[in-house]
């Protein structure tokens, strides 16, 4: 226990419970009950809701305001007494970004204004400008004051980061101040193509830089502690962190834990949470604690804040979140609740973390490839469609990567240097957006005998968004930008009368009049043997396409497998007859470096397309590219049915499987676990197998360095231990 408490809060705190207090708990918050129920399961540390937008506590400043029911009572202080009575971490909960009418009557400078100069509105409340003294004096006199009262461990704020990059604000504070830096007015609109709206854009990132940078400081001087940080929460998905002006990289490198806001499952699935843990660990290090609020509601559309989200949902989220790397933070709203299933949903599993955290923290994962991310693509080649155009192409490859069961890491694209000995096999997922650095890094990545993936416009654009002349990579890649393409990037029409996504794949060399069907003596190309990417599609000459091709001039290749079939009428269907049988023009690249590394442009957007329209045959034909680039250097062979999300951690001597049951997920939200196998498991790692979650050792194999084992059944997950 002395251990534990010398240890800083941030690196010993490794579960979490938050009740969201509610203006009504003020009158039927049960102390005793929630105090039994933080040593029930197993938590640690506590977040308890202190001031922002409402107090909890007798704040001394008027415009600070109390909730509703509070009166003189100091709701906050009993909590945080009784939380450290019980040994556990206490973070004081902020939520900051709007006043009440009589707050803005006394500081109408302090406030966003819209282009007509009205103040903007969110409910009844006025938002506050991230720009003005809101931030700079009231909340920083709020932090002291809790900071006299209670001396929290730390705080954490909710809605830290102020108004997102779809509405600008044109407050008096605002317009001096920009133009005092840029010596040029706000922009008028939003604009991507507007060097003045781009300057804009990272006038805002740098802002929450500097509130992060500022909180830090006042908590941590004025209390005298510098452990006493300051954290805003963050989401996992750099797309609403662009969105937010948070710049993840900026923050993460500077902070000694997260708390992460990530509490549902997006569109991209269960797999965003083992993917968000990742690509976080990848910014700050992998031997930070990251805690993730995952609720006990049902909070996706639709919500329901005091109904217990269906087990299955809850559950597969949190173990989704221990692969990668994240610990719980069981979180309710309200402090009272007439559905009570709630209560028992986290229990479980917080005790399996309990018995089980030294295997779960403190671990580097294992990977061949590394697949590339940055807010600059999302932002500036994304602009006004940044995840059909910037998104989709990364989560299409993460999604056949999980498919394929193949270890992967995200990387930023600043990082590519740094983390290069870390895989065998660099993806530049619609990576249009790369700065002439980044290309370097990728360049040096070849030198030293890497293989490389890049898709559709990855380095067309600089940084910023401007469009090159050619691709900065087209060395490497051995083709050349015409600046044109075919198709679109759109869902497809919902009628057959448009038929702009009717377009197909053609694999060469052409066997299908060797397979069963009819015969009518069409001609075979090439010497009838087929490229490996191609392996499992014998039957078929021609594939579903759908999406968009760059046109692209090969300046060298040693293959060019598949090419494009322009679309054709869907209806009727006297009139759905292909009229051109082969455009000709070529879909993937495939060249072999002078290092002995393996390079693949891919002028067609399979990886766009495989997250867009979950199409097998664009999954499984981005798996054979992946495996072909990788050339043998993936460490896991895992063959059994069903979708599991595989992810390889090394600590000491010990290797660390998680494997986690995403088979039939799709539904949303999800209703039950079905529970898949047998599995066949062989990997690059010698020692005796045991599961974490099962409790018993496994048979194992020995063979060239391999170890094989069997799992019967998978059911939620399971976590493996080689030693
Ligand atoms: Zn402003």
């Amino acid at each position: 226990m002395e251990e534990y408490m010398n240890t800083p809060w941030y690196q010993r705190t490794l579960r979490w419970g938050q009740t969201n207090i509610t203006e009504l708990d003020v009158e039927r918050y049960d102390i005793d009950w929630w105090r039994e129920h933080w040593k029930l399961t197993k938590v640690q540390g506590v977040v308890v809701n202190a001031g922002g937008i409402v107090a909890y506590y007798p704040s001394k400043y008027p415009l600070h305001y109390r909730a509703q029911f509070l009166n003189d009572r100091d709701l906050y202080g009993e909590i945080n007494a009784a939380a450290r009575e019980e040994g556990l971490t206490v973070l004081a909960r902020m939520d900051s970004n709007r006043a009440t009418e009589d707050f803005f009557q006394q500081h109408p400078e302090w406030f966003t204004r819209d282009i007509d100069g009205n103040p903007r509105m969110q409910g009844d409340r006025y938002t506050a400008c991230i720009f003005s003294g809101y931030y700079d004096t009231f909340l920083v006199d709020i932090l002291k004051e809790i900071i006299d009262r209670y001396e929290p461990d730390g705080f954490t704020d909710n809605s830290w980061s102020g108004m997102n990059h779809s509405q600008i604000c044109y407050c008096e504070n605002c317009k001096q101040s920009f133009f005092d830096n840029y010596g040029a007015d706000i922009p008028r609109e939003i604009d991507w193509d507007d060097e003045n709206f781009k300057k804009w854009i990272r006038w805002n990132y740098d802002r929450r830089i500097d509130i992060w940078a500022l909180n830090n400081q006042i908590t941590q001087t004025y209390s005298g502690n510098e452990d006493c940080l300051w954290l805003g929460m963050i989401s996992g998905s750099p797309m609403t962190e662009s969105f937010r002006f948070r710049d993840m990289k900026g923050i993460l490198e500077q902070s000694k834990i997260i708390m992460l806001d990530h509490q549902h499952r997006p569109a991209f699935g269960f797999q965003s949470n083992s993917h968000s843990g990742k690509l976080l660990h990848g910014l700050m290090g992998w031997d930070k604690l990251i805690p993730e609020s995952m609720p006990m509601y049902q909070g996706r559309t639709p919500s329901f804040r005091l109904s217990a989200k269906p087990v299955a949902e809850a559950q597969t989220w949190m173990v989704e979140g221990f692969a990668g790397t994240i610990q719980p933070w069981w979180h309710h709203i309200g402090a009272y609740h007439e559905d009570r299933r709630q209560y028992m949903t986290a229990k479980p599993l917080m005790e399996w973390h309990a018995e089980n955290d030294k295997y779960l923290i403190n671990r580097t994962p294992i990977a061949s490839v590394g697949v590339v991310w940055s807010h600059e693509n999302i932002d500036y080649y994304g602009k006004n469609t940044p995840e059909k155009t910037a998104v989709w192409p990364h989560e299409g490859m993460v999604q056949a990567l999980i498919q394929g069961r193949i270890p992967y890491i995200p990387v930023h694209a600043d990082h590519i240097e740094r983390d290069s000995d870390k895989f065998s096999v660099l993806i530049l997922a619609g990576m249009g957006a790369l700065s002439d650095a980044q290309c370097d890094s990728v360049r040096k990545f070849i030198a030293q005998g890497g293989s490389v993936i890049a898709t559709g416009e990855t380095s067309l654009y600089d940084e910023w968004g401007n469009r090159r002349s050619d691709f900065a990579l087209s060395d490497v890649l051995g083709v050349h930008s015409t600046g044109t393409y075919e198709g679109n990037t759109e869902m497809a029409a919902p009628t057959w009368e448009i038929y702009d996504h009717h377009s197909y794949l053609r694999l060469h060399p052409q066997q299908c009049e060797i397979e069963y069907g009819p015969k009518i003596g069409m001609a075979l190309d090439g010497n009838g043997v087929r490229h490996e990417i191609l392996n499992g599609f014998d039957s078929a000459d021609i594939l579903p396409f759908g999406g968009r091709i760059e046109n692209v001039v090969v300046e060298k290749s040693i293959a060019a497998p598949i090419s494009f079939i322009s679309e054709f009428p869907i209806f009727p269907p006297e009139f759905s007859w292909m009229r051109e049988m082969d455009s000709g023009k070529p879909c993937v690249v495939l060249n072999e470096s002078e290092h002995g590394g393996r390079i693949v442009y891919l002028a067609a957007d399979l990886d766009r397309c495989f997250r867009r329209d979950n199409f097998p045959d664009h999954g499984n034909m981005l798996i054979n590219i992946i495996k072909w680039a990788a050339n043998g250097t993936i460490p896991i062979e895992i063959n059994g049915p069903g979708l599991v999300d595989c992810q390889i951690y090394e600590q000491d001597n010990s290797l660390i499987i998680h494997l986690v049951n995403l088979t039939g997920t799709t539904q949303e939200p999800l209703h039950e676990i079905i529970p898949v196998g047998p599995f066949e498991i062989r990997i690059k790692y010698k020692g005796k197998v045991r599961s974490l979650v099962n409790q018993g050792a496994l048979n194992i194999n020995e063979k060239d360095g391999w170890t094989s084992f069997k799992i019967d059944q998978l059911g939620l997950h399971d976590v493996l231990v080689i030693e």
